[in-house]
Order: C-alpha cells, then sequence, then structure tokens
C-alpha cells in the first residue's frame, strides 16, 4: 500500500490492495479500466496473486503434513477452482455441479470428497464413477452407494461425516452439535460402522465440520481437538484403518469494523500437536482442513457504477446499477442477525479529501436493497465506482440474479 495521506475510514480489508493515483488497484490494474476491461458493471474481480499468497501463508504456517482442501461452494468461478485446484491438497464438493467444475479443473478425484446432506442418487453414480470420495451423510446413502458400486463394478469410497456432540463456539454459522440435517449422529455411528465392512464400500475415513466463519483462534483449537477426540472414540469400531480424518474448518475473514484477523499462530501449534498425536493414532491417515471464504474472501471485490445520486430529506443516496440481486451477503440478507456495512470505498476516488456521509443503495425496488447505511464515503457522482471488500466468497452464487430481472454480474479472475 502507498503511503498516501488520507481521510477516508481505513479497514483492514483494504490493505490487501494497492493503489495509485486514486485508483484501486487489482492485479496491478486501477480500477477504472479494470472496469473497461470488463465491458461492464457490476462485476466481481478476484485477485489471483492474493489467491495464490493466501494459500502459501497459510501453508507457510500450518505443519507440513496438514493437508489443505478448499471447500468450493465459497466460490465456484471455473477459473478461480482451476487456479486453486493447483495450489491446494483437495476440493471439497456438495453437488454434482461442483463435482463437474472440479474435475473440469483438473483436481485430482482422489483428493476431490463430495460433501451435503440429500444427495440423489443419479449424483453419488457421478461420484463412484469418478472414484471421488464420498462423505456419507445418512444410512441412505450407505445402501444406495453399496448397490451402485456393485453396478457400476468399482467400490464406492467413503469417508463418515459425522454430526459432533459438540459445536463451533461463536460461530457465524453452526452446523454441527444438536439435530442436525448434516452427517451421522455421533452415537449412531459406531453401529454403522460395524455394518459398512459388509457392504462392500471402501472406508476412508471422518469428516467432522462443526461450523463456519469463526475469528476465535481458541474456539477453533478446541473444535479440532474435540474432532479429534471424537474420531479416535469412533475409529475403535472402523472396519479399516482410518486414511482420512477431515477435522473440519471454520477460519473467519474480518468483515465488520472491530474485527481482526484470525491469529494462525496458536492454530498451527494445535494442529502441530494433533498431527503428532495422530502418528500413533492414525499412523496410515492424512489429515485434512477444509476451508472456503478464508482462502478466497479476501482475494474479491464486487464492483458497481453509481446511475444516480439523489437526497432524501437530508441523507444522500448513491444509487447503483446492482445490489442484493448480486450481492446478498453484502446486504445483510444472507444469515445475518443484525445488519451491519461491509468494508465499501469509492474505489476511483481513494485520494479524495472530502467525503460524504451516504447511503448505498442497489436498483431493486426493495429497503433490502441496502449496500452501505450512512457510511463515510468520498464525495462521488454518477459514473464513480463503488467496491465492496471482502467479496471474494458467497457473493455471485450466493445471491438471487433473477430477482427482479436485471443482468447478473460478470466475474473475472485478475
Ligand atoms: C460451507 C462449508 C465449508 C466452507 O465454509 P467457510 O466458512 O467458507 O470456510 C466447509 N465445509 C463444509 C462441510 C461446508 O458445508
Amino acid at each position: 500500500m502507498s503511503a498516501n495521506e488520507r481521510t477516508l475510514p481505513v479497514h483492514a480489508a483494504m490493505d490487501q490492495f494497492d493503489r495509485l493515483n486514486g485508483q484501486l488497484l487489482v492485479g496491478g490494474i486501477p480500477l477504472t479500466r479494470l472496469a473497461e476491461r470488463a465491458g461492464q458493471t457490476p462485476f466481481y474481480a478476484y485477485d489471483r496473486s492474493l489467491l495464490e499468497k493466501r494459500v502459501a501463508t497459510l501453508r507457510n504456517a500450518l505443519p507440513a503434513s496438514i493437508k489443505l482442501h478448499y471447500a468450493m461452494k465459497a466460490n465456484p468461478m471455473p477459473a478461480l477452482v482451476g487456479a486453486m485446484a493447483r495450489w491446494v491438497d483437495g476440493i471439497d464438493v456438495a453437488s454434482a455441479g461442483e463435482l463437474k467444475i472440479a474435475l473440469d479443473a483438473g483436481a485430482n478425484p482422489q483428493e476431490i470428497s463430495f460433501a451435503g446432506p440429500g444427495k440423489r442418487e443419479s449424483e453419488l453414480r457421478q461420484a463412484v464413477a469418478a472414484r471421488v470420495l464420498v462423505n456419507i451423510e445418512s444410512i441412505r446413502e450407505i445402501d444406495l452407494l453399496a448397490k451402485i458400486s456393485e453396478e457400476l463394478g468399482c467400490p464406492g469410497r467413503v469417508a463418515v461425516r459425522v454430526n459432533p456432540d459438540f459445536e463451533l463456539k461463536g460461530s457465524g454459522m453452526k452446523m454441527g452439535g444438536g439435530p442436525k440435517q448434516f452427517g451421522i449422529d455421533a452415537e449412531v455411528v459406531p453401529d454403522l460402522l460395524r455394518t459398512l465392512a459388509s457392504t462392500g464400500l471402501s472406508f476412508e475415513g471422518f469428516h467432522l465440520f462443526a461450523g463456519s466463519q469463526n475469528l476465535n483462534a481458541e474456539s477453533i483449537c478446541d473444535a479440532q481437538r474435540q474432532a479429534y477426540a471424537l474420531a479416535k472414540r469412533l475409529a475403535a469400531d472402523a472396519p479399516v484403518p482410518v486414511r482420512f480424518l477431515n477435522l473440519g474448518g471454520g477460519f473467519g475473514i474480518p468483515y465488520f469494523p472491530g474485527e481482526k484477523r484470525l491469529d494462525l499462530a496458536p492454530i498451527a501449534k494445535n494442529l502441530a500437536d494433533l498431527a503428532i498425536q495422530a502418528r500413533s493414532d492414525f499412523p496410515h491417515a492424512d489429515l485434512v482442513i477444509e476451508l472456503g471464504r478464508y482462502l478466497v474472501g479476501e482475494a474479491g471485490i464486487y464492483v458497481a457504477r453509481i446511475v444516480d445520486r439523489k437526497v432524501s430529506r437530508g441523507e444522500t443516496y448513491f444509487v447503483v446499477d446492482g445490489g442484493l440481486n448480486h450481492h446478498l451477503s453484502a446486504s445483510g440478507n444472507f444469515g445475518q442477525i443484525i445488519r451491519k456495512n461491509y468494508p465499501v470505498a469509492i474505489g476511483n476516488r481513494l485520494d479524495d479529501s472530502k467525503e460524504t456521509r451516504a447511503m448505498v443503495v442497489g436498483p431493486l425496488c426493495t429497503p433490502l436493497d441496502l449496500l452501505a447505511d450512512r457510511m463515510a464515503l468520498a464525495d462521488a457522482q454518477p459514473g464513480d465506482l463503488v467496491v465492496i471488500f471482502q467479496s471474494g466468497a458467497y457473493g455471485a452464487t450466493a445471491s438471487p440474479h433473477q430477482f427482479l430481472g436485471h443482468p447478473p454480474p460478470l466475474e473475472i479472475l485478475v
């Protein structure tokens, strides 16, 4: 980042991107030129070098024996998955559609795993034919996979996704503990493992995922230790030695004022301890963590152009050409309990000293279409470019593009 003085609010999220002459740089390209290159607004831009840097930083911090998987539901853009597939150890998919993208991207099927409730028979057939690992989420999937394996003449590779008896404390989204549609309740897993041997399926291990978007390293360590201990108990009933132990993820990124980046040091130490224990408890197993937003979220921005500037009873509105139809999370309608502003800036006026308090709203006829609520922003005009940071995950594909019939956003990898 340049040493330019500026009066605009600084958010941790913006320090990833460089700037030149008041322009945000994405992959070295000034924002207004990037918009010309894209040929339209709104668009999402993902910075390849930031993606690569994030994977490298994580690898440097974590023990070398820990395998890193990318959970591609965070961002399934094919070009991005293609890049990630070269840098991480495996890809986690959650539908046949994602499986196709991962395979097309050149990911090694041996290192692809397929989780998610309610897998259709056709999806399970595709997974067996592709020889990827299926994280089974119900008894039904075991029966179906056994039948499919026999029909196709190749044994389905399975791991048991366990609904743990603990949760990831302080998570944005809890996905384990208590009744859940995900995985198989820990207490019924032993019986299931004893029957698995007779099904002809190839058992490989366990998948435990307790939650998402957590910024507290201690909570993450705690969940990893509990996942490990649970897997160790369950392994006693496994038909063959465990080869795959997915301890989950849940690494969060800072979205809102006051949030800090996750401290990797305690997590690295904890994983190193577990890796040492695993040498005797699971001598044949790969220890895996699966991350979505942590790998891609901070490398992406959403860019929309100001179409209109109006004042209503003293409040200034920047009306832009895309809103919650493209970026549901930034509008606060993707699982958030209280709406808070994502980091936002006028990406072609980063050096402007004159600022104004403004609302940034999209073009939809609903008050929910709010991208920034009374934020201090550069004193922008129609034609200027609004940038929403921290938009590389759960953006384009997690938004209702059809709502109100505007064109979908473009996505570019820069
Ligand atoms: C959604 C999901 C992830 C990714 O979560 P992030 O918060 O993006 O890291 C990982 N694993 C499973 C099983 C998931 O459902």
